[in-house]
């Protein structure tokens, strides 16, 4: 693709394994019983959908986005895998949603009958939203039998799907089991007695397919979970973590104490230390809300301390403890080691904000892809040649 033009060596990269996503998706199959919804909309999470729509395809028996741009991106590149837009498509965009085949979730009367006018086949399939108290969009589930008998008269869209969303599903188990046996009572009038027997059920996210898998229905709408981030602590070590985020240290610098470090001059080396600069900052993702909060990177393979402020391009690191540590030196920021939900933490946000705020400078690379930059096990190599010759 033509959005990262970068060659390497790269200033900060993204190894995004393939095979972790799919481990990912088969054990969220299994553990919840249910076929599953990819969702793979902001760029799938901030992991590329280039790397991540083929290596999920073989799990997934449909793809979920938020517009319909990003629908073409994953029909592009999973031409036969039905797209499903989970939120209200724009009015303009609706044309489009029509005639390319996707499926739309539809929250009133109003949109479905507007996809009706746009139809030029005789079911384009929708899905129908009720709202079970997310409070975002959705039908009033109260109003929903009013609804399908409107929605059912209208030619041209066929119900295909009912959903809803769960806003606590990690936080409260009270509530959302009260949502979800509301949700199934609604769908179970829906199904029996309103002519929907055949739509499919589908409302929990990764909170909900991994602490309901009872109560999940016939697909689950899951996005964190595959990236490998749980929002239920005591599911994580069922998960592989595909994304491993990297920059390489551009300069190091032996300073006294009492040098200020970076805007604002908020640290100060209490000790001689060492400086290493690394090509990231906020302008990549790497939160400037990290200023200060205890972040840290590996560098040859120990945690060092990221000083002062984070800036636009650049941080700063305690590299004193280290050995070694030269321009050209590999630095992680992210992954297995240091998962999201420690930086979202540290940041005071969600591990959702920290994946999807990976930007464009950030390159995408399928692991095993040459980064250009010596990280330890190229390190190891150089040092087994030069013991061999
Ligand atoms: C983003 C989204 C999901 C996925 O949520 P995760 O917590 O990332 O699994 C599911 N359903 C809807 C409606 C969404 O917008």
């Amino acid at each position: 693709m033509t959005r990262h033009p970068h060659h390497p060596p790269h200033r900060t990269w993204a190894e995004i394994d393939g095979t972790a996503l799919a481990a990912n998706a088969r054990t969220i199959r299994e553990h919840s019983g249910a076929d599953l919804i990819a969702v793979v909309k902001a760029d799938a999470y901030g992991h590329g959908i280039a790397h991540v729509v083929p290596a999920l395809a073989p799990h997934a028996t449909m793809f979920a986005v938020a517009n319909a741009a990003e629908a073409h991106e994953v029909r592009a590149l999973a031409p036969r895998a039905p797209v499903l837009l989970l939120g209200p498509a724009a009015p303009e965009e609706r044309a489009d949603v029509v005639a390319s085949g996707f499926i739309p979730m539809v929250s009133s009367v109003d949109e479905a009958a507007a996809y009706s006018q746009l139809s030029r086949t005789a079911r384009a399939p929708i899905h129908l939203k009720l709202d079970i108290g997310m409070g975002r969009v959705g039908l009033w589930h109260e109003d929903a039998v009013e609804a399908v008998r409107e929605i059912r008269a209208l030619r041209g869209v066929a119900i295909t799907g009912i959903a809803s969303h769960l806003p606590v599903a990690d936080e409260d188990e009270e509530f959302t089991r009260g949502q979800l046996a509301l949700f199934h009572r609604v769908a179970k009038t829906l199904r029996e007695e309103e002519g929907l027997a055949h739509a499919k059920l589908h409302v929990c996210n990764s909170a909900g397919a991994i602490r309901f898998p009872e109560q999940a229905g016939d697909l689950v709408r899951v996005g964190l979970a595959l990236y490998g981030s749980a929002p239920v602590a005591e599911f994580q070590p069922r998960l592989a973590v595909p994304l491993v985020w990297k920059t390489q240290v551009t300069l190091v610098r032996d300073v006294p104490a009492g040098r200020d470090v970076s805007y604002g001059r908020t640290f100060t080396t209490q000790r001689p230390s060492r400086l290493a600069t690394l090509a990231v900052g906020y302008a990549d993702g790497y939160p400037r809300h990290l200023s200060g909060g205890g972040a840290e990177v590996i560098i040859r393979g120990r945690r060092c301390a990221v000083l002062g402020r984070v800036t636009m391009d650049q941080i700063v690191a305690d590299a004193t403890a280290l050995d070694v540590c030269e321009a050209g030196d590999e630095a992680m920021l992210m992954g297995a080691e240091i998962p999201a939900a420690e930086l979202a933490r540290k940041a005071g946000t969600i591990s959702w904000e920290i994946f999807t705020g990976l930007g464009p400078r950030v390159v995408r690379l399928a692991r095993g892809q040459e980064s250009g930059v010596r990280g330890q096990e190229s390190d190891t190599r150089r040092l087994t040649r030069s013991t061999d010759g």
